[in-house]
C-alpha cells in the first residue's frame, strides 16, 4: 500500500512538472529555464552514462533530478522514467532489425546505426555469439533516431541576440587574447573560462593557450561566426609541441604536432565545470583525446557521457561532437 501511494506521488509530481513545462514552453524552472522537462523511458540495455550522453548532460546533472531513481545508477531498469533537461533534442526512437550483410562486422554495423559496439550489445534480446565472426543473414537489433519531438521541434535561432551585463576576459599569463575587443561575455561565463585557464596553468605550467573571440561589447552579430552573439560561446587553440607551441595564431593540429596530454588537460578542466554545453572539436581529434583520456585513467564510461567519438560524426551525442572547421581550434559553448 505505501507503494501505491508513492507511485501516485511520484506520478502527479511528474504530471504537474509536465504542466508547469506547458505554461513555460521555453524552459522549465527545474532546467534553469534553459529548456523544457523531458521524460526519459529506460530501454533495454541504457546505462545512465548513456542517457546522459543521449541529452548531451552527465550524469551528475540526471542524479540532481533524479535523486532516488539514480541513487545507484548500476540499477537503473528498462520501463523506468528518469526526468532530464535535455541539451540535445530528444528524439523518437525506433527498434529496427539489421540483416547482416557480406562483409560486415559488429563495428561497422554499430557505426552504420551511429552506436558503440558496447551499445549494440547490450541492446540485444539474446546474445549474439560469435561476436568476431558475424553470419550473412543474422538478424541484429538495432535503433534508429526518428524525428524530434514536441515541443523541442519548433527551431528557434538560439544563436542570436544581445550580452546584457557582460564582462570582459581580462589578460593572463594562461593565454595569449587574439583580439581585445572580442572578448566579452556574460559574468558566468568569463569567470568559468578564468577558473579553468587558472587551473590549467597550475597542473602544466604552459603554454599560453591563443584564446579566440568569445563576443563584442553587447553582444550581437560578430563577423566570421555564426554565433558567439550572446557571450556564450569561445573559441581556443589547441596546445602544440616543438615550435609551435609558442604560436599566437590558430594552427591545424594533427597527431604529429598536437601536445595531446596537455590538450586532453584542458579539455578535462572544462568538462568538469559541469557548465559546458558542447564542445566542438574535429572528429579525428575526438579520437586521439579520447585515446590520450583513458590513457590518464578516466573509465571508458564515464567518457561516454561526454564523447560523441566513436559513434560517428554524424550522430549528435554526448558534449564534445564534430563540427566542420574545428581543426585548428575548439568551439567551447556554455550552457545560460
Ligand atoms: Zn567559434
Amino acid at each position: 500500500m505505501a507503494l501505491g501511494l508513492a507511485v501516485v506521488a511520484c506520478l502527479v509530481a511528474i504530471a504537474s512538472a509536465a504542466q508547469a513545462s506547458a505554461r513555460h514552453p521555453r524552459g522549465h524552472a527545474l532546467c534553469d529555464h534553459r529548456t523544457p522537462l523531458h521524460r526519459h523511458k529506460v530501454f533495454r540495455g541504457e546505462i545512465g552514462y548513456g542517457i546522459a550522453g543521449l541529452y548531451g548532460v552527465t550524469l551528475e546533472d540526471l542524479k540532481k533530478l533524479n535523486p532516488k531513481d539514480l541513487k545507484n545508477a548500476d540499477k537503473i531498469r528498462p520501463g523506468m522514467e528518469l526526468i532530464v533537461c535535455p541539451e540535445i533534442p530528444p528524439r523518437e526512437r525506433l527498434e529496427d532489425v539489421y540483416k547482416v550483410e557480406p562483409g560486415d562486422y559488429l563495428g561497422k554495423v554499430a557505426e552504420l546505426h551511429g552506436l558503440t559496439i558496447k551499445e549494440l550489445l547490450r541492446f540485444q534480446r539474446r546474445p549474439i555469439k560469435n561476436k568476431n565472426r558475424l553470419r550473412v543473414g543474422q538478424k541484429i537489433l538495432v535503433w534508429q533516431f526518428g524525428e524530434i519531438l514536441e515541443p523541442w521541434r519548433k527551431k528557434r535561432d538560439k544563436n542570436k541576440g544581445k550580452l546584457r551585463d557582460g564582462i570582459k576576459l581580462l589578460p593572463h599569463s594562461s593565454y595569449y587574447i587574439k583580439r581585445p575587443k572580442r572578448v566579452w561575455g556574460t559574468r558566468s561565463t568569463v569567470e568559468q573560462i578564468r577558473k579553468v585557464m587558472v587551473r590549467y596553468q597550475k597542473k602544466y605550467g604552459g603554454p599560453r593557450i591563443v584564446m579566440g573571440d568569445l563576443s563584442k561589447e553587447g553582444g550581437g552579430p560578430l563577423s566570421g561566426h555564426a554565433s558567439h552573439q550572446l557571450g556564450t560561446d569561445v573559441d581556443l587553440g589547441y596546445v602544440f609541441t616543438g615550435d609551435q607551441k609558442r604560436t599566437k595564431t590558430f594552427i591545424r593540429a594533427d597527431k604529429k604536432n598536437i601536445d595531446i596530454r596537455r590538450t586532453w588537460g584542458l579539455v578535462h578542466e572544462f568538462l568538469k565545470t559541469g557548465r559546458i554545453r558542447y564542445i566542438f572539436i574535429d572528429y579525428g581529434l575526438q579520437k586521439l583525446l579520447h585515446q590520450e583520456a583513458l590513457k590518464r585513467g578516466v573509465s571508458e564510461s564515464k567518457l561516454d557521457q561526454w564523447f560523441q567519438y566513436p559513434r560517428g560524426k554524424g550522430r549528435t551525442y554526448g558534449i564534445v561532437r564534430h563540427w566542420r572547421n574545428h581543426k585548428d581550434h575548439m568551439h567551447v559553448r556554455f550552457r545560460k
